[in-house]
């Protein structure tokens, strides 16, 4: 299976502007920004979409809902930004490694699009 765009990220076999890393999880800047402040949260595990997760992943969904806190905190955005997870190419998914959506920085609209 060849590797997807983000598992080369971790590998650093392409370049991204890295915000966070830890042993489980990392977060960096999306190079095309919805907004200000756009980053994406990832596992390091290749769960390909959040319907793919299985019960031994949860506590690595609940860190990476703690590494979204942890990088608003350190952008000072935490008293407003929005979480997104594209699920699904139909969901406007691209790329097939579970990532988290970190969206700051003008005004919000609900319902989103
Ligand atoms: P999604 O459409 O939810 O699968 O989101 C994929 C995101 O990855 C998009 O927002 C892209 O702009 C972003 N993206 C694609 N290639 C790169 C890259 N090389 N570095 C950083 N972000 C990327």
């Amino acid at each position: 299976m060849t590797d997807t765009l983000f598992q080369k990220i971790i590998d650093r076999e392409i370049p991204a502007e890295v915000l966070y890393e830890d042993e489980f999880s990392l977060a960096f800047k999306d190079i095309n920004p919805v907004a200000p402040h756009h980053v994406l949260i990832i596992p390091k595990k290749n769960i390909p979409k959040i319907s793919d997760a299985e019960l031994e992943d949860r506590a690595l969904l609940g860190h990476l809902m703690y590494v979204a806190g942890e990088v608003a905190r350190e952008l000072g955005i935490e008293d407003a930004f929005r979480l997104v997870v594209n699920n699904g190419a139909d969901a406007q998914q691209t790329v097939f490694h579970l990532h988290i959506h970190l969206i700051a920085g003008r005004p919000f609209t609900w319902p989103p699009g």
